[in-house]
């Protein structure tokens, strides 16, 4: 007789529990639950303020110098010289130097010209005048001192930008379509939505204690541009049957190790909505989250042990304490890229021009005369976008000529190839102390090389390079995604390169590139590979298939 099969049940598999709070697993389980007990990042402005920018560096505490100082998109950069081999075997403090990153929230990307002037300056001032515009629309700025912080938020707070949540366990930066109430095909306007939950909950300490890193995206673009399916939480403007504008809600997506497209839940939600919805789900990571171990702790986690039923049942009840309606699937995304480069049409009859800077790096002088060239044009806005690229809005039509010209001879490609255009890459090891391999020049000379032996390519093909196995560029959803690691040449030796991800894609059917076994190629011969595979791939594709087919 066989044995009668058990029952499933979590916690035989899971006797330690998995650190959720609404279990009443309070006590922290790990040292970053342990610090976060202990005093909640938002305090340590106080501490940086009073503290640490009068009395130095070697003042810092370690606990908040390596933990709370992420609350206010501070990290400090990788000490000069330390190559990729070490960055695993160091101790933390061996690998910090005593300059900082500091990250500057734009959420929804869109600035006037005074900020981005201040940007610029602050830049300037304190930064060595670094400035590097990420895939979440973020600025961030590289060299700051400890001693600059109070000023620099003086300033950007001035201007209302601001620096709280910008890294840590907390509600980051949120994405926006930098189009956001200008584009003519726009299902919905979701600045609003965005700026209530920015002034409700940014900064709240209910929400300042997450068990990971939370990232929200709101938009009703027809082109998709805020790569809902890999947020932790995504609205997405759709039409429901009597024809009224909302939001189709997308829970639990991530890259990273593990990564995980976000799911649906199925409802819609009215613009008034938004901001409650918002803070149930977050609310929900927060209770029910995984905070026994790091890397199981991002949402997406939940949502694959939960399925996206459970979690609209536990929203509606036990958070939202009302249901929301069945809602419809947003509408296939227009066209077959995501990015807004180029000159387009507004609803309002001017133009936005999109350009591509090499792979998001800018500078202080830059950030300048992007905000010159605007002002000449009679623009007074500028956005980030969400593929490390810039928008300048509401160009009058008369302008358009002249402002292209200009921002071309400033090497701010309006025209560009597809490789100065789809390629991104991540800090990399110049900067950051997870990097195995260098990352941006990497990129910037491949785009050179590829333009040069590539010079008709035309197609749409995403290029994404990351330093490390994280993917903070993305590099699991691009045509031919590049992880940075240690591999050995011809010659026998170890040196810098990546292993090789090919045919991700976003869209109706997105999937992520498959790792191919053995796929893998030595920076040095980087242009050399990705000419073959985009050679191959001309030769080999049916008339209108993407690399991802
Ligand atoms: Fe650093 Fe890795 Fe992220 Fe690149 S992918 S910025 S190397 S953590």
């Amino acid at each position: 007789m066989s044995t009668p099969a058990r029952p499933a049940n979590r916690h035989h598999k899971r006797p330690r529990g998995e650190g959720q709070w609404a279990l009443g697993y309070r006590e922290p389980l790990n040292k970053n639950e342990e610090n976060k007990k202990a005093d909640d990042g938002l305090n340590v402005r106080q501490r940086i303020i009073d503290i640490y920018s009068k009395r130095g560096f070697d003042s810092i505490d370690p606990a908040d110098l390596r933990g709370r100082f992420r609350w206010y998109g501070l990290y400090t950069q990788r000490k000069p010289g330390i190559d990729g081999g070490k960055t695993a075997v160091l101790e933390p403090e061996e690998l910090d130097d005593r300059y900082f990153m500091i990250r500057i929230r734009t959420d929804g990307g869109q600035l006037s010209l005074e900020q981005l002037r201040v940007i610029a300056d602050v830049s300037n001032d304190y930064a060595r005048g670094t400035a590097d515009v990420t895939d979440r629309q973020n600025i961030q700025l590289h060299w700051v001192e400890i001693e600059s912080v109070p000023d620099m938020w003086t300033r950007l707070e001035a201007v209302g930008l601001s620096t709280t949540e910008a890294c840590g366990d907390t509600p980051r930066g949120m994405l926006g379509c930098p189009l956001a109430g200008i584009d003519a095909d726009e299902v919905i306007d979701g600045r609003p939505q965005l700026q209530e939950i920015r002034e409700r909950y940014i900064g709240d300490p209910a929400f300042s204690n997450l068990p990971r890193k939370f990232k929200t995206a709101i938009s009703g673009c027809a082109a998709h541009c805020t790569v809902h399916e890999i947020n932790d939480i995504a609205f997405v403007g759709v039409l429901n049957e009597q024809g009224e504008a909302g939001f189709d809600l997308w829970v639990g997506g991530g890259l990273s190790t593990n990564p995980m497209f976000a799911k649906r839940l199925g409802v819609f939600v009215r613009p008034e909505q938004a901001h409650e919805v918002w803070a149930g789900v977050t609310g929900i990571f927060r209770d029910y989250g995984y905070r026994r171990l790091r890397g199981r702790a991002r949402l997406k986690f939940l949502m694959n042990d939960w399925g996206p039923e459970k979690f609209r049942e536990v929203l509606q009840t036990e958070y939202l304490k009302y249901e929301l309606p069945d809602g419809p699937a947003p509408a296939a995304p227009r066209g077959d890229r995501r990015d807004h480069v180029g000159v387009h049409l507004q609803r309002d009859g001017n133009y936005y021009v999109g350009f591509a800077p090499r792979v998001g790096r800018l500078s202080g002088d830059l950030l300048h005369r992007i905000a010159d060239i605007a002002e000449r044009h009679g623009s007074g806005r500028v956005a980030t976008t969400v593929e490390q690229k810039m928008v300048i809005l509401d160009v009058a039509p008369d302008r358009v000529d002249s402002i292209v010209a200009e921002l071309e001879a400033a090497d701010l490609r309006v025209n560009p190839s597809t490789f100065r255009r789809q390629t991104m890459a991540c800090t990399g090891i110049e900067y950051c102390k997870l990097a195995i391999v260098e990352t941006k020049n990497a990129a910037s000379e491949l785009i050179d090389e590829l333009e040069r032996r590539l010079p008709d390519f035309a197609a749409p093909l995403t290029i994404n390079i990351n330093g490390c196995p994280n993917s903070c560029a993305r590099i699991q959803t691009a045509d031919i995604g590049l992880k940075g690691q240690l591999v050995v040449n011809d010659r026998g030796e170890q040196v810098e390169g990546y292993q090789v991800h090919l045919g991700g894609s976003f869209g109706l059917n997105p999937s992520f590139g498959r790792k191919v076994r053995g796929l893998k190629t030595t920076a040095e011969d980087l242009p050399d590979y990705v000419e073959r595979v985009v050679r191959n791939y001309e030769k080999q594709k049916d008339e209108g298939e993407s690399f991802a087919e």
